[in-house]
């Protein structure tokens, strides 16, 4: 993938990013096929982080949400980039007639990640809450080959969320949609799953979970939702617990849609 050229052209552009989706699960050490390289850019930053890429010779995608090469995640307009480039068609996982390619997204902030500040440029502090480098030593190793896990010291730095950060940020996200829908329907709600997966994932494998060793760091109200859809739970009391806190932040006055 074209992740280290797209950090490095959004830094020299003076743009600061936050890798998510494909490149940011498979950094956690999930098993994950890479078709997506997926970008967060506070919302002002947005159009310059377009243009620096355009200057790096990547060609932006004119049909937007209209493109039928993008996976199905455009079908909720919040989940949808506010720009996409494709590559070459990966002939060996589609068949010939498929559509879809492989693809740079870029979101704005406000839609993905709404309750963390903007990234800045550089890496963020050891200790920084909301974001880590793809090299932090809290990550797994690559244990079966595939390419996952913690990145090699000295990688190109890279921002990826804490995991907490982003369990309560896709929390955040689904709770805007429609309580009737699948809540856990696109490529952001399918991160979570994988997250909470996660432990069992380990304990098949015999593997030390150093990624989600507990909830604790993750808070309320989405520390409940984690633990029901990793407890085994069944996907409608998962459904059911949405709808009480929207319930109750409607009674509050709050509206889920808003960021
Ligand atoms: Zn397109």
């Amino acid at each position: 993938m074209v992740d280290v050229q797209v950090a490095r052209s959004l830094d020299e552009a003076g743009v600061p990013s936050v890798f998510m989706l494909d490149g940011q699960l498979s950094a956690y050490g999930i098993d994950i096929v890479r078709m997506t390289s997926a970008w967060v850019i506070a919302d002002e930053l947005i159009e310059r982080a377009c243009e620096a890429l355009r200057s790096a010779d990547f060609c932006v995608c004119e049909k937007g949400e209209d493109c039928g090469g993008m996976k199905p995640n455009l079908d909720f307009e919040d989940f949808a980039p506010a720009y996409h480039f494709h590559f070459p068609l990966r002939k060996d996982f589609f068949p010939e007639g498929n559509e879809w390619t492989e693809t740079l997204e870029l979101y704005r902030k406000s839609d993905v990640l709404p309750n963390l500040p903007d990234p800045e440029l550089g890496p963020p502090t050891p200790d920084d809450p909301n974001y880590m480098l793809v090299s932090d030593p809290s990550l797994p190793v690559d244990e079966i080959g595939i390419g996952g896990g913690r990145w090699p010291v000295g990688a190109y730095p890279i921002k990826i969320p804490r995991v907490p950060r982003f369990i309560e940020a896709m929390f955040q996200v689904i709770l805007r949609h429609n309580p009737d829908n699948h809540p856990m329907w696109s490529q952001w709600g399918m991160g979570l799953s994988s997250i909470a997966g996660y432990s069992d994932y380990c304990l098949e494998r015999q593997k030390v979970n150093i990624l989600t060793p507990n909830w604790d760091d993750v808070n309320p109200p989405a520390r409940r939702f984690i633990e029901l859809l990793s407890g085994g739970g069944e996907l409608k009391d998962c459904i059911k617990y949405l709808s009480e806190v929207r319930g109750e932040m409607v009674e509050r006055g709050e509206r889920p849609q808003s960021s």
